[in-house]
């Protein structure tokens, strides 16, 4: 499943309790061929060696790009856009089979990162950190739907009129007036907003705006509050425990709100799941 903001949040917050001041000891490589093609990993593999050495200093994340920062102006970029497992092991007794990136520190524990879906895992300076997409993407003046409290309904709807687009365009991907969101989050929000996922938000009435506004952000903190969708799992290898109002988990099924069948359809590279009936 992807990774959205909740649970980069998650991520981020369980990482701060268990990295810093760890020093990595050394790094292991596997099947990094195809994420290297497409610049998800480093191009040079030598470049995970700049690692070894290091000491874990803070994690931070904007949207769901995590940065583990170090000393010596380095830094692992983590953005799990289309689902990894990211792990954290006191020590070797639960390594997964599988990684695509193993850290060791030098106290015994581990990290390992394995993506199941598209995402990138970068050994980055200081300097080639500001240069990677995910960054420029995330780390953006595009404002954060949940944590940021200067993100009022008002600049909300400034930037939802800014530009007269379909719903599902203002809210994921390059044109969005938020990060860190997709598909997932998306047919979440606009089922407990009660809007049709192809409206285009210049109709948008002025309480629509506020119920998209209050959805979004009841639907993304109860994610984290909750510890992430129900079918994914955190740092420590423990399921989340939110469970979509809307999305495939609702295939063949009635809406609870009002019993009509829930349909799907192909929109905006992606399957949306919706209720005839309330969505409109
Ligand atoms: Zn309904």
């Amino acid at each position: 499943m992807s990774v959205e903001l909740p649970e980069a949040q998650i991520l981020t917050e369980q990482m701060t309790d268990s990295l810093p001041n760890k020093k990595i000891k050394s790094y292991d490589i596997q099947d990094s061929a195809k994420l290297q093609k497409i610049g998800f990993m480093n191009k040079k593999l030598k470049d995970y060696e700049r690692l070894v050495g290091c000491t874990v200093k803070t994690i931070t994340h904007r949207g769901n790009t995590i940065r583990i920062q170090m000393n010596k102006k380095m830094n692992l970029v983590l953005c799990p856009d289309y689902g990894a497992q990211i792990l954290f092991h006191k020590n070797d007794g639960t390594l997964p089979k599988k990684h695509h990136l193993k850290i060791e520190f030098t106290d015994g524990t581990f990290l390992t990162i394995r993506q199941t879906g598209m995402g990138l895992l970068y050994s980055a300076t200081d300097q080639e950190f500001k240069d990677l997409y995910v960054v420029k993407r995330d780390f953006s003046d595009i404002p954060s739907p949940v944590g940021e409290h200067n993100f009022t309904f008002e600049r909300f709807k400034e930037l939802l009129d800014a530009k007269g687009q379909n719903i599902k365009a203002a809210i994921v991907g390059k044109t969005a007036v938020v990060v860190g969101l997709s598909n997932a989050a998306f047919q979440e929000i606009i089922y407990k907003a009660g809007i049709h996922p192809k409206r285009n938000t210049s109709t948008l009435t002025e309480d629509e705006k506020h119920d998209l506004f209050d959805a979004m952000k009841h639907i993304l903190n109860e994610r984290i509050c909750s510890g992430g969708k129900d079918n994914w799992i955190n740092l420590y290898g423990k399921a989340g425990r939110h469970t979509p109002v809307m999305g495939p988990n609702m295939k063949g099924k009635d809406c609870p709100a009002c019993g009509a069948s829930i349909e799907m359809i192909a929109h905006g590279g992606g399957q949306v799941y919706f209720c005839p009936r309330c969505q409109t």
